[in-house]
């Protein structure tokens, strides 16, 4: 066991005899020789034994390490060191010009996050678009059987979802598909994504509307990585300026959608 003290917490002294530990509200524990030095060497990484050790070497002899940790978890000043969840293996592709900046902020944010990130057709791929994304990388990812999650910017909002992976969750394919019902032209328009006539303007969405979607990209990444149901399961979530939650478009699974089609053949 790897005792840690409560994240974000610091130890400070309520009086010559006793230190809190936190703020949120503390837990105050009654001072003695050798406990500072204590509190100072738990990380996290040095186990009981290690900790003993490295106590005698600057001389805190006197301190029983073993009871003093076991009596600083049973008072909730110290914790078991959380064990990190694996890094989710991520690759995020820009798929215009103009999304290259976005897709950075993404990159850089999901690198902070611990996204391991990859080239490599086995991990999570994040696409990054200006405007609708074209379909083809997509389809592609969904045949490869990867979780593929869309991220466009268009004029001043920032679209996430939805978070497509055959066989479990809706893809672009179904959102196009709910799409083609009210708008029959739409099949038309998105075959068109693949080869635009002209490059499209770099998004004017600001950057409170850009980071609360990257928060959810983030979120939603690190729930699939590690077996949750992301936010963009089934969905599509718009970001825009201003307070308020983000827009909501369920996205349901579509029984005519390629990505059903592979599933069952
Ligand atoms: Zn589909």
């Amino acid at each position: 066991m790897r005792p840690a003290l409560i994240p974000g917490s610091q130890v400070l002294r309520c009086d010559p005899h006793h230190l809190v530990v936190g703020t949120d509200p503390g837990v105050v524990v009654p001072d003695r020789p050798g406990l500072v030095a204590l509190l100072d060497l738990v990380d996290g990484r040095r186990d009981v034994g290690t900790l003993t050790s490295l106590m005698h070497r600057h001389g805190h002899q006197g301190l029983d390490v073993a009871a003093t940790v076991t009596e600083l978890m049973a008072a909730g000043a110290l914790v078991p060191a959380a064990r990190t969840p694996p890094h989710p293996r991520v690759e995020v592709v820009a798929l215009d010009r103009s999304a290259r900046r976005l897709a950075s902020l993404v990159t850089t944010a999901g690198r902070d996050a611990g996204w391991h990130l990859v080239h490599e057709t086995s991990s999570i791929l994040v696409l990054v678009s200006t405007g609708e994304p074209s379909r083809s990388q997509a389809e592609l990812a969904l045949e490869q059987q990867r979780p593929v999650l869309v991220v466009a910017a268009f004029a001043d909002t920032v679209r996430v979802g939805p978070f497509g992976h055959l066989g479990r969750s809706p893809c672009l394919g179904c959102l196009d598909r709910t799409r083609t019902e009210r708008q029959p032209v739409w099949p038309a328009l998105v075959a068109q994504l693949e080869h635009p006539r002209r490059a499209a303007r770099p998004s004017r969405a600001d950057p409170g509307t850009t980071w609360r979607a990257i928060g959810t990209v983030l979120d939603d990444v690190a729930l699939r990585a590690h077996g949750g149901r992301p936010s963009t399961h089934a969905a599509t979530l718009t970001f825009r300026a201003g307070p308020g939650a983000p827009e909501r478009h369920v996205v349901p699974l579509r029984d005519d959608c390629a990505c059903q089609l592979l599933v069952s053949a």
